[in-house]
């Protein structure tokens, strides 16, 4: 099952009386259960493409479908509705409210209202991701890696078929990395989520099936 398909994607940026083509006609498609890298440097077009992916932003042209379905043309209501249906995203800032306990943290994107079994869905993906025993701390009382596993918790509260990181090891060293790419692993391989990570780590491309490189707006394998 594809889960996700873009079809001769392109990007294009106005400012003022200059266009910027940030995408130049891309191909790429990813089957649930796989995990992907896609590494770039700076300005190559990770970000956008993710944005897009993501139902962030829109193409120029061409056509992106998720899970068989055709988002190119949606109205910006429903695709909100199948962003939070469809997508979970992970950052490099973890983005945790500091106020919220962790399992508090991870109910707040239920599509649903929080009721009971929202509350025991997110007790468990917090103990799957092994913080079973961190439900009431708060994030400055967890490490960088606790952080990172309630925000993959998080993101899976509305169960998605596809996960989008961005640099999700970005802050953390290299042991901890390796705990958070290894839920990753998990995730893909168990629950048939498909993955993307964009990052500039060569840690991560260890773990992934296939590593795809942005550069000047085109892929290359
Ligand atoms: P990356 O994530 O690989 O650093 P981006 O997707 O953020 O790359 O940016 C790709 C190119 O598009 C860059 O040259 C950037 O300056 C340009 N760009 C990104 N966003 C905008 C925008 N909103 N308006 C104009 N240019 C943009
Ligand atoms: P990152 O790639 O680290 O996630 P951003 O996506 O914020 O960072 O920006 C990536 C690149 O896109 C940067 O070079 C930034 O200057 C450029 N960029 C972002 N937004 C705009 C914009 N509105 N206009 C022009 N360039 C932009």
């Amino acid at each position: 099952m594809t889960a996700i398909e873009v079809t001769n994607v392109t990007k294009e940026y106005q400012t003022g009386e200059e266009t910027f083509l940030a995408l130049k006609g891309i191909d790429f498609s990813l089957a649930r259960g796989e995990f992907v890298s896609i590494m770039g440097p700076s300005g190559s077009g990770k970000s956008t493409f993710l944005n897009i992916i993501g139902l962030l932003d829109q193409p120029t042209t061409g056509s992106v479908s998720l899970d068989g379905q055709d988002v190119t043309e949606l109205t910006d209501r429903r695709r909100t509705t199948v962003r939070k249906q469809t997508i979970g995203f992970i950052f490099q800032d973890f983005f945790l409210i500091p106020t919220l306990s962790a399992k508090e943290n991870v109910e707040l994107p239920a599509i649903y209202e929080i009721d009971e079994t929202i509350r025991s869905r997110a007790t468990m993906l917090l103990e799957r991701v092994g913080l079973g025993n961190r439900l009431k701390h708060h994030p400055d009382q967890l490490s960088g890696g606790q952080k990172q596993r309630v925000a993959i918790a998080r993101s899976l509260i509305n169960s998605p078929r596809i996960l989008l990181a961005d640099e999700p090891t970005g802050n953390l060293d290299s042991e901890t990395s390796e705990q958070v790419l290894d839920e990753f692993t998990r995730i893909a391989r168990d629950e048939n989520v498909a993955i993307i990570a964009v990052t500039h780590d060569p840690q991560v491309t260890e773990y992934t099936d296939r590593t795809i490189e942005l550069r000047d707006g085109r892929l290359t394998s």
